[in-house]
């Protein structure tokens, strides 16, 4: 249940007083051990907030993150212990130290928390060598690499850290085509090879449907569908995620046309009314308007905040409420 809400009383410098910006509005999401869940939206729907706060850059300002390392076996005796998660950001340049090497990027966060059990190098060539990069790149510096080649020292940097689970913050939406499905499958080889949970932040649908078993879908805040990918696709519950699935081109089917998600992203400042979808929802009704629907399980694993998927009761219960 955790919300983040920025500005307040007074705004910035004085200027518009009183505004706040509602990031996330009672934000609930599981990600199971070795499981990969991907957060789709738009930008400004609140996915990088989460992903901030999951890993404690950042407080929410009511709700909880739990992490439950508790639950787990510890490491094995001589294996590095775990840091807590980790996060992966889109710009994988700014995320270095320009005068760092790559040696020394990765080996930061084993020396600082103390975490190096072994000779330096071989922990270093043993993770450039888990993320496909040639140890002969060890003493070159961020502006020697190429993009694909950064986000894989920072990755590599990221694992130094044995997380158990790692946010991946639009990792590859700053890279080639060409080389986004190389670092995809490098995400899905390390999945195999560590047992890492992912949580996985893109506004792009179809590169998280690759890598996700769940896909958690987010508007202005809130979570509006989350479900097993599979099931996503094959009956999308919520509008917002019926319309994104038809704005991607589909060349197998050949789509010719698609339908881009009509109107633009409300400002967070002054979110719509009820459903925030209903300004560019063509399903809309007037109750839309006015009640905020509630995330609430439809099928099993699958839910959808959404006033046409109500199930019944729930619907008989809200007719005799004070709304009629
Ligand atoms: Fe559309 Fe209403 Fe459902 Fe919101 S609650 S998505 S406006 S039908
Ligand atoms: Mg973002």
């Amino acid at each position: 249940d955790v919300s983040k809400i920025y500005g307040g009383s007074g705004g910035l410098f004085g200027f518009g007083l009183g505004s706040q910006v509602r990031a996330l509005d009672g934000v609930a999401l599981t990600v199971g051990e070795r499981e990969i869940v991907g957060l789709v939206g738009e930008s400004g729907s609140g996915k990088s907030t989460l992903g901030r706060l999951v890993v404690g850059l950042e407080r929410p300002t009511s709700g909880h993150i739990i992490l439950n390392e508790a639950a787990r076996p510890g490491p094995p005796r001589g294996k590095a212990r775990s840091l807590g998660p980790q996060i992966i950001f889109q710009n994988a340049v700014a995320a270095l130290n320009p005068r760092r090497t790559v040696k020394d990027a990765i080996l930061e966060p084993a020396v600082v928390h103390g975490l190096l059990t072994g000779p330096a190098d071989a922990f270093v060539h043993r993770l450039m060598d888990s993320v496909g990069l040639p140890a002969s790149l060890k003493d070159r510096r961020p502006h020697e690499l190429s993009g694909g080649q950064c986000q894989r020292v920072v990755i590599a940097r990221a694992l130094a850290a044995s997380p158990k689970l790692l946010v991946c913050d639009e990792p590859v939406s700053a890279l080639d085509v060409s080389i986004q499905a190389q670092v995809l499958n490098l995400f899905l080889d390390l999945y195999d090879e560590t047992g890492c949970s992912y949580l996985f932040i893109s506004h792009d649908l179809p590169v998280v449907e690759r890598l996700s078993h769940r896909i958690a879908i987010m508007y202005l805040g809130r979570i509006v569908e989350s479900a097993p990918t599979k099931a996503l696709f094959a009956k999308p519950l919520h509008p917002y995620t019926e319309a994104l699935i038809a704005s991607v081109p589909d060349i197998e089917q050949q789509r010719r046309t698609f339908h881009p998600v009509s109107g633009e992203i409300p400002s967070p400042l002054s979110p719509p009314s009820g459903c925030h979808f209903h300004p560019r929802c063509p399903h809309a009704m007037d109750v839309c308007r006015v009640v905020q629907p509630p995330l609430l399980a439809i099928e099993p694993g699958h839910f959808s905040a959404c006033h046409l998927n109500t199930p019944p009761a729930f619907a008989a219960a809200g007719a005799s409420g004070p709304l009629g």
